[in-house]
């Protein structure tokens, strides 16, 4: 084992890891993780029992979007109940094969404010920084799933030199979020030279990661990655997290690590039908991340991309989930619930209407018991 991955607490296999013969230490490798990651059917029924519909299912994906469950992943999933909700992220049904009128490709419309390739400019001083097309696992609601994996309609590039021109010349720029697929399945070397351009630019004050790995892949979160993410502060890193299962021991350690290293961690989470569509789910997991060390931030709508209509909730749940958490519990456990307006309208928040009504010198309001207070209004001078 290599110096920065030895861990001094201890680790224990789950059941699963007999299925590869796997030591201790090559579970903790995220290297051994990739290269055990399973990509095909084959691969899938070598672990799982799979269903007549995940088996259909499996025979066609990978046209849309590639199929990786990380051996970490697996393990997390009760291979008895085929309605498991971390299996439903990964393992394709046959609907993702189905599309709709209403469903598209670009949900976001990323394309349009595409500045240089793999530079997204829409908001007024930050931008989105696609560093590569690679996800330890890929999630079948992958909302940039057209790019991501390299079997979508889109080809991936991003032009580094035209990307830094852009960011030197326009100094509104003050913020720049990492994302992808992963980031931080670059290399060590490779990260620390782009985020150390990036400081470089005198103008941009602040810098994000957007990823899954500390989910999917927490073997990779190292003493030497958190001491290299750690000299390009301020840093935050957004990490993607859905369920509370997804929170076992070994991402609570990786997160624990990052939290160490002086990291402000966030969490996006996107509502997925039979997933996370209850109070109770979110609950549990807004509770667990805070646990974690992790504040949770969004909580998306899931976007409407091809191949997605079996994950979409109505709207009007997600307000309903937040109107049960907010006053419930910890405000730092309430994520903002948003809609990424299609087309490229950015985030729209949506909120419980807590104004009941407004009248000259006061207004109405209902608090998260349902209850009518009034607050005076003073008049403006
Ligand atoms: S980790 Fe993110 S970018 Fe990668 S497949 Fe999942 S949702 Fe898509």
């Amino acid at each position: 084992m290599r110096e920065d991955m030895k861990r001094d607490d201890d680790v224990t296999l789950p059941p699963l890891a007999a299925k590869w013969g796997a030591s201790v230490e090559n579970w903790q490798d995220a290297a051994w993780q990739m290269r055990h990651a399973c990509c095909t059917l084959e691969d899938l029924e070598r672990v799982l029992e799979l269903s007549p519909r995940e088996r259909a299912a499996l025979q066609q994906a990978g046209a849309r979007l590639a199929v990786r469950v990380t051996p970490h992943f697996l393990s997390l999933i009760d291979p008895e109940d085929v309605a498991d909700p971390l299996r439903r992220q990964v393992i394709p049904l046959p609907e993702e094969l189905e599309s709709y009128s209403e469903e598209l490709f670009d949900p976001c419309g990323e394309q349009k404010d595409e500045k240089a390739p793999g530079l997204v400019h829409r908001y007024p001083d930050r931008v989105l920084l696609l560093c590569t097309d690679r996800c330890a696992t890929y999630c079948r609601y992958c909302t940039r799933a057209r790019l991501v994996s390299g079997k979508g309609r889109e080809r991936w590039r991003l032009d580094w030199e035209g990307a830094l021109k852009y960011l030197r010349e326009h100094t509104e720029v003050r913020d720049v979020l990492l994302s992808g697929g992963d980031p931080l399945l670059l290399a060590d070397e490779k990260l620390d030279a782009m985020l150390g351009e990036l400081r470089r630019i005198p103008h941009i004050e602040f810098l994000r990661i957007g990823t899954r790995v500390p989910i999917m892949l927490p073997q990779r979160i190292t003493p030497a990655l958190c001491a290299m993410l750690r000299r390009h502060a301020p840093l935050f890193i957004s990490i993607h997290c859905n369920h509370p299962h997804e929170l076992g021991e070994d991402a609570e350690r990786a997160l624990g690590m990052l939290a160490d290293s002086g990291i402000p961690l966030g969490n996006q989470s996107v509502l997925l039908r039979g997933v996370n569509d209850s109070v109770e789910v979110q609950r549990a997991l807004v509770h667990r991340l805070l646990q974690c060390r992790v504040r949770p931030y969004y909580l998306y709508q899931c976007d409407p991309v091809v191949g997605t209509r079996h994950f979409r909730t109505r709207p009007q749940e997600g307000i309903d989930i937040i109107s049960a958490l907010r006053g419930f519990t910890s405000g730092y456990a309430v994520p903002q619930f948003v809609i990424d307006a299609p087309g490229g309208g950015g985030k729209v928040p949506l909120n419980p209407n807590y104004v009941v009504a407004e009248e000259s010198g006061r207004i109405l309001l209902r608090n998260f018991l349902g209850d009518i207070y009034e607050y005076p209004v003073t008049p403006q001078v």
